[in-house]
């Protein structure tokens, strides 16, 4: 940390981020008269798209909404690679002038409400030297995203220890590792190996994707074409805006058919799957999840290249369950034995909410798990205090975008009347809570304790539907269950 950096701002936020940075660049457009410093951990920008690093990383969602409503995507490609959407981050933070409040290689590691002083202080751990800091600020804006850091999930596999090659987990891919020739066994069937596996196969002898279970994948192409015409034609702005609201228009709408009409989807994805995969190929074993389509994300193959690496030969299934890693291999539960020279373990991140950040009220310590969500951001009784938490059903960005502009909103609200604490407060302690996600996705089953729960109406429930969480979070009333009041002065709403 620069010895001459403020150790108080209007905001801090946490986290330097797709989200953080995104949060930054906001205040500056929307809230320019407030002072605000990102705090980071890490000793870069990107976060996720810094940290991952495995052959073939890019997105899921197509860049147009993956993309900040305020900075036009101009890549070629729609689904992007990592280095693309980490270089249109660093660009962004560079453009709004954010890279230079961004405090580096700081954790933090507690924050405390006082409304005696009306304050967050937050504690902050210098990465490798430990060196602690206190920062004071109003208004907390956690963007830290939603897994840790320092460890991936990996199942308790028996005899990991006896395998002589190598195991390695996509977080920490090795920089140096070369698949050219080896046999590659990648278990999981997320997004991850979706996407390492025809990355893998076109140096490796061979990989074989090992699943508990199937996923649905979707082919489809990384290029838009009617995003490239319209940019052909029209100033890029004005494209980008086009393009977003077809693309999100198209997501609500895919999504929606997914719930309403399982049947018919599956009907489709199983029609792309005979048109893409060899004739005789146990499509049910393999592709035929027990879930409906999006009841857990749905993967992308972009150009249909998973596809077209199983036709090749390069690339097998296997769906088994695992007995246990041998010294050449694993044994499956069938009985049947896989060699391998190298294990990728893409089963998965860690959730983590808020960062890892201990937050506490005037003494009384926050449990996330058990608290409830306003709008999605805040928390019940929780003094300014935002968190992002992008969508699971569509692009991030989407979300992130209007959580803060809902934030600026909030700020300049405060500032018109000359409040400088806003308190979501339920008043009604009859009403009913849930989960704020709805998805089965492993990690979220394995954290549900730690996920914040919403009420069943808003402003306690958000709907996580986009045209409806505009509605909500662009023009909703800002006084709907908020407590405002300024020193001394307490006003309720
Ligand atoms: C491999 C992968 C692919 C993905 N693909 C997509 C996709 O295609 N579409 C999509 O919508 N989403 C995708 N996601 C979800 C993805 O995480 C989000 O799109 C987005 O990058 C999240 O941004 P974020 O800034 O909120 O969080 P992160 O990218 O996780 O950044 C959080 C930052 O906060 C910092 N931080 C955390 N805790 C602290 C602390 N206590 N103190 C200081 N700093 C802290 C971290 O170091 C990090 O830099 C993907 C996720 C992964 C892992």
């Amino acid at each position: 940390m620069a010895e001459d950096a403020p150790l108080f701002v209007d905001v801090l936020i946490v986290g330097a981020g797709l989200s953080g940075i995104g949060a930054a660049c906001h205040l500056s457009l929307q809230a320019p008269s407030k002072s605000y410093r990102i705090l980071e951990a890490r000793q870069t920008i990107g976060g996720t798209w810094d940290l991952f690093r495995y052959p073939g990383i890019r997105s899921d969602s197509d860049m147009f909404t993956l993309g900040y409503e305020f900075r036009p995507w101009k890549e070629a490609k729609a689904i992007a690679d990592g280095p693309s959407i980490l270089r249109y981050v660093q660009e962004s933070a560079r453009e709004y002038h954010v890279t230079e409040n961004i405090t580096f290689g700081t954790r933090v590691i507690s924050a405390t409400w006082s409304s005696e002083d009306r304050r967050w202080s937050v504690e902050t751990e210098e990465v490798g030297t430990g060196t602690r800091a206190i920062w004071t600020c109003s208004f907390l804006f956690c963007n830290a995203g939603y897994y840790r850091y320092d460890s991936g999930y990996l199942p308790n596999f028996e005899g990991v220890d006896d395998f002589g090659g190598e195991v390695i987990h996509p977080q920490f891919w090795p920089e140096s590792f070369d698949p050219t020739g080896k046999r590659i066994i990648v278990i999981g069937s997320g997004a991850t190996a979706v996407t390492l596996v025809p990355a893998l196969a076109k140096d490796a002898g061979h990989v074989t994707q090992l699943q508990r279970s199937p996923t649905y994948i979707l082919t489809a192409p990384d290029k838009d074409r009617i995003a490239d015409r319209l940019r052909r034609m029209l100033p890029s702005k004005v494209a980008y805006a086009l393009v977003r609201t077809k693309n999100v228009i198209m997501n609500v709408l895919t999504y929606q058919l997914c719930q309403r009409f399982p049947d018919f989807v599956k009907q489709q994805f199983r029609k792309s799957l005979v048109a893409q995969l060899p004739e005789g190929f146990d499509i049910d074993k393999h592709f035929t999840p027990s879930y409906d389509p999006w009841d857990q994300r749905v993967c992308l193959d972009p150009n249909g290249s998973f596809f077209t690496a199983i036709r090749d030969g390069k690339v097998n299934v296997v769906t088994d369950t695992i007995e246990r890693f041998t010294p050449t291999g694993i044994l499956l539960t069938s009985g049947q034995g896989l060699e391998a020279d190298v294990i990728v373990t893409a089963t998965g991140l860690e959730l983590q909410v808020l960062g890892g950040i201990r937050v506490e009220v005037d003494g009384v310590v926050l449990d996330v798990g058990s608290s409830v969500s306003y709008r999605g951001m805040m928390f019940d009784r929780v003094p300014n205090l935002a968190y992002t938490v992008g969508y699971t059903n569509a692009s991030w960005t989407l979300k992130a975008d209007l959580v803060a502009r809902y934030v600026c909103r909030l700020l300049n609200y405060m500032d018109d009347y000359g409040f400088d604490v806003a308190t979501p407060t339920l008043t009604d302690t009859s009403i009913e809570t849930e989960l704020s996600f709805n998805l089965s996705a492993g990690y979220i089953q394995r954290g549900s304790d730690q996920i914040p729960r919403q009420g069943t109406a808003r402003p306690w429930k958000l709907k996580q539907i986009y045209p409806f969480d505009v509605v909500d979070l662009r023009f909703g009333k800002l006084t709907e269950d908020m407590s405002f009041s300024k020193a001394r002065v307490a006003v309720s709403r």
